[in-house]
């Protein structure tokens, strides 16, 4: 599904090297987690595979479905299946929920080469996957994101994903500013989605949301690079003893 080769990254407004050297592959039906100490690069890694501005691939690869990713315009990687749901959601304020679904929605029809879809058929859609998620009609109602919570923010960022049905899902500590039941709906949101044809790489900061999605495997990230690899167990092993145990041991 995702698989990510050698990558070097450097900003590109000053001379400093942010990746140095990520190798991963994340297999379709399974869910890979990051885990890492602040600004260690988990971040610019989900940035640098959405196609953001500002960044400079200067070695690797990384591919989708063996599509090379890193040729595509932004919008042509969530064409082919890439989903990125962000740590910090944005406001589009003039632009209702709905609309921005639905045209996210026909975008991707379109660079498919489907026909569009009825506004019926839509609004069923939406609606089925707003019920499990919480997330009332009022809220469907307003622009994006304005004047939303904090939790609303990440529940309506995993409606957008439910209803785009990614291949890959990227999520970038979606769960940072969430009390437990706000995340344990987050969680279940992401649970429901898991499914053979689609692969999650889930970034987290903390071990917590690992209790509700469990992770087939978790990376450790630091300055960079992955430096260990293991089984949900790794991800017990830093709630209890932190990241400084296992630098140095990688080191
Ligand atoms: P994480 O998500 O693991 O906390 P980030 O990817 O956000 O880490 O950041 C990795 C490092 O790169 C940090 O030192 C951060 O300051 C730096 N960095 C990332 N993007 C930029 C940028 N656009 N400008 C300046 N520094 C950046
Ligand atoms: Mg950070
Ligand atoms: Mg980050």
């Amino acid at each position: 599904m995702l698989e990510i080769k050698n990558l070097h990254v450097d900003l590109e407004e000053e001379e400093k090297s942010i990746l140095k050297g990520v190798t991963l592959t994340v297999e379709a039906g399974s869910v890979h987690a990051i885990m890492g100490p602040n600004g260690s690069g988990k971040s610019t890694l989900s940035y640098v595979l959405s196609g953001r501005d500002g960044y400079v691939v200067t070695q690797g690869s990384a591919t989708l479905g063996g599509v090379d990713l890193l040729e595509l315009e932004p919008e042509e990687r969530a064409a082919a299946g890439l989903f990125l749901a962000f740590q910090y959601p944005v406001e589009i304020p003039g632009v209702g929920n709905m609309t921005f679904m639905r045209t996210a929605i026909n975008a991707q029809r379109k660079a498919r080469g489907e026909s569009e879809i009825s506004a019926a058929d839509f609004l069923k859609l939406v609606r089925q996957k707003a019920r499990t998620l919480q997330i009332d009609a009022e809220m469907l109602k307003r622009p994006v994101n304005v004047g939303f919570s904090g939790g609303e923010k990440k529940r309506n960022e995993i409606l957008q994903m439910a209803m785009l049905e990614p291949k890959m899902c990227i999520l970038d500590e979606t769960d940072s500013g969430l009390d437990v039941d706000a995340m344990k709906l987050v969680a279940d949101g992401v649970n429901a989605l898991r499914d053979e044809g689609r692969g999650f790489l889930v970034i987290t900061h903390y071990q917590r949301l690992l209790d509700h999605i469990r992770p087939d495997v978790v990376h450790i990230m630091a300055d960079g690079r992955i430096v260990k690899s293991g089984g949900p167990e790794l991800a017990l092993e830093v709630e209890q003893n932190g990241y400084a145990d296992i630098l140095t041991e990688e080191a």
